[in-house]
């Protein structure tokens, strides 16, 4: 499957949603695989195609040096979930992590600059996905996604989901910079956090001044039924990371901060 070349059929009909795909041989295939959560309106949906082809008659790239118009349209409609004051946009969901790991470390080093030794390490729990860069990769679970390319960036500790007293344990060492959690895990199985879970690490962060870090980027934007995951439970994070479904196919990340977090960046 991975290895069979699908393509919608010829010529893509505009006016037609599909969840249909068709291999060299003509075989129908129902996508049920969405690009790993990524194709959350099928393909060819029209509306994506008239914005898409909007948006390339006019501007498609002007470098960070500017900002544009639809990234503030973008924006607005994101910050106004219950937490996020700013957004950063990137191009991955891996993009969007990386982007958190280097917010924390700033954001402590910025917010308690008379510790003789800032917090710049991170927790990451069992059957985590971050990504595939040397700091999203050194905060996935997995072995075989980190052993190939070590040594990747130190100062990560694997704890079991939703193990409460551990993570208590090590937040108070005031060693941990930000900790990474999916409220509910995708790549490491379908694993829900408990309400207690996600409540203490957010405890336990507002104690020791260490950030919680939300990775949305499977399981946001209306997969659960509410826009964020993370809305189920009554727990805010400080940093939440999108991607996958957020452009429907193009490339996009996104991580969104409070002001507290963004006034250190
Ligand atoms: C897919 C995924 C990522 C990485 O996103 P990319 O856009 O593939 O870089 C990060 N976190 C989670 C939870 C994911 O499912």
């Amino acid at each position: 499957m991975a290895m069979t070349s699908l393509h919608l059929k010829p010529p893509i009909c505009v006016d037609i949603w599909t969840c249909k795909l068709y291999d060299p041989e003509g075989r129908e295939y129902l996508d049920l695989y969405s690009g790993i959560a990524v194709n959350s309106l099928g393909h060819g949906d029209p509306d994506w195609i008239r914005v898409v082809t909007e948006q390339a008659h006019t501007l498609t790239h002007v470098s960070n040096a500017f900002y544009s118009i639809p990234q503030v349209e973008l924006a607005k409609p994101l910050v106004a979930c219950l937490f996020a004051d700013r957004v950063f946009f990137s191009n991955s969901g891996t993009e969007a992590n990386e982007a958190a790991i280097k917010f924390a470390r700033k954001f402590q080093r910025y917010s308690f600059p008379d510790k003789k030794e800032p917090a710049t390490e991170f927790i990451s729990f069992t059957n985590s996905f971050h990504g595939r860069t040397m700091g999203a990769v050194a905060l996935t679970s997995k072995e075989h996604y980190r052993s190939p390319f070590e040594p990747v960036m130190p100062g990560v500790t694997f704890l079991e989901y939703g193990n409460i007293d551990a993570a208590g344990k090590l937040i108070q060492s005031g060693k941990i910079a930000a900790v990474f959690v999916e409220p509910i895990q995708g790549e490491g199985g379908v694993h829900s956090a408990t309400k207690e879970f996600l409540q203490s690490l957010r405890g336990a962060c507002d104690d020791s001044g260490s950030l919680l870090v939300f990775d949305e980027v499977q399981c946001g934007l209306g997969r659960t039924g509410y826009l964020w995951a993370h809305e189920a439970y009554g727990v805010v994070p400080d940093i939440m990371t999108l991607a996958k479904p957020l452009a429907g196919g193009l490339p996009i990340g996104a991580a969104l901060v409070t002001e507290k977090v963004a006034a250190s960046i």
